[in-house]
């Protein structure tokens, strides 16, 4: 380099200083399985008050098809979110070649964060598996509740509890957790009295929770609660995953009213996630979702000269191709605007957490 372009590069650096991008202490991601636009437009329209999704200043569009299927499942979804690459439809934290890839959660562990995930089904169910485990397809749920042994996880709460202690091989995997230095909590009172200060196993549920027009109650915001309550102990900061699992299930089943509840919930789960990130200034909030499901539409009747009434319609009972919308907020948050593929979500979270 010249004397005058060294000089001009130093002017350059002067007048456009490039400040360092702001790193986040936290990341916290919260799925919304099977949570697209529509999903979320329907919220809007049926809730008479503000929801959170509506605090956000930051949005883009992820782009969700799988290493083979236009139409991407939970398993591919959550693996492109979690090891940063498209793979395979049913693949569980491994690459299109079927080979094990570090995920978000175990690189944030070996870099000395609390790690955590919180879902309304089995936590070996395909997108809390894809952060922890390694198998070829989400079918192998005892082979992913022996993934949780691996010690990388500090906190996990949800439903599975069969796939533990109730297993074709007849070991107590319990028994392990507790072992590997958890508090192994079967019992939602015991979570909620929890004060201790081991990690926590809570499976709740023998199988998965049970839906919100069943009686789940306010489970997903205050397990979302008690989640950062514990992880934020680590001085190094944390991971932590949550998802509204259900979402999805009320599209499979064409039901518009079994989505409205869980995405409500999912609502919730979000504002308890926001009060703790707008308080901290250190924290990185992902709301994405893996895919749409249901083709979900909201139309009306076209004899309705007014155009008041919206139906809930179903193009499908299962996923679709759309984008779904992703929401960011706190460091790093304005990498999240545009238009780009599943997988580039977790390098903007690598980059935020400085990895
Ligand atoms: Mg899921
Ligand atoms: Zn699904």
């Amino acid at each position: 380099m010249g004397l005058s372009a060294l000089v001009l590069s130093g002017v350059l650096a002067f007048v456009n200083p490039k400040a360092p991008a702001p790193k986040a202490k936290n990341v916290i991601l919260m799925i919304g399985d099977g949570m697209g636009l529509t999903q979320i437009s329907y919220g809007l329209l049926t809730s008479t008050e503000r929801m959170n999704f509506e605090r956000f200043r930051v949005m883009g569009l992820s782009r969700t098809s799988s290493s083979n299927h236009k139409i991407t499942d939970s398993a591919a979804g959550a693996t492109a979110l979690s090891i940063g690459k498209k793979t395979y439809n049913g693949a569980i934290g491994v690459d299109e070649n079927g080979l094990p890839q570090k995920t978000i959660l175990e690189i944030a562990a070996e870099k000395g964060k609390a790690t955590g995930m919180v879902a309304t089904c089995v936590i070996t169910h395909a997108t809390p598996g894809s952060f922890i485990a390694h198998q070829s397809s989400r079918e192998k749920y005892e082979a992913i509740a022996g993934d949780f042994m691996t010690k990388d996880i500090t906190l996990f709460i949800g439903g599975g509890l069969d796939h533990f202690n109730k297993r074709k091989d007849s070991v107590d995997l319990t028994a392990k957790l507790k072992a590997n230095g958890y508090e192994v909590i079967t019992d939602m009172k015991e979570l909620w009295n929890y004060q201790g200060a081991k990690k926590v196993a809570a499976l709740v549920a023998p199988k998965h929770l049970k839906s919100m027009q069943e009686g789940r109650g306010d489970f997903l915001p205050r397990a979302s609660q008690l989640a950062i309550q514990n992880l934020d102990k680590n001085k190094s900061g944390f991971f932590l995953m949550i998802e509204g699992s259900q979402i999805d299930w009320g599209g499979h089943a064409n039901d518009a009213e079994y989505i409205r509840q869980e995405l409500m919930d999912f609502d919730a789960a979000i504002g308890k996630v926001l009060d703790f990130a707008e308080k901290d200034g250190n924290t990185l909030v992902i709301v994405t979702a893996d895919h749409e499901t249901g083709g979900f539409a909201l139309s009306g009747n076209e004899d309705d000269k007014k155009q008041n009434a919206v139906i809930p319609a179903f193009t499908t009972k299962s996923h679709t191709a759309t984008a779904v919308p992703v929401f960011a907020y706190g460091p790093g948050a304005e990498e999240f605007m545009g238009i780009y593929q599943n997988n580039s979500i977790f390098d903007k979270m690598m980059k935020a957490f400085g990895f």
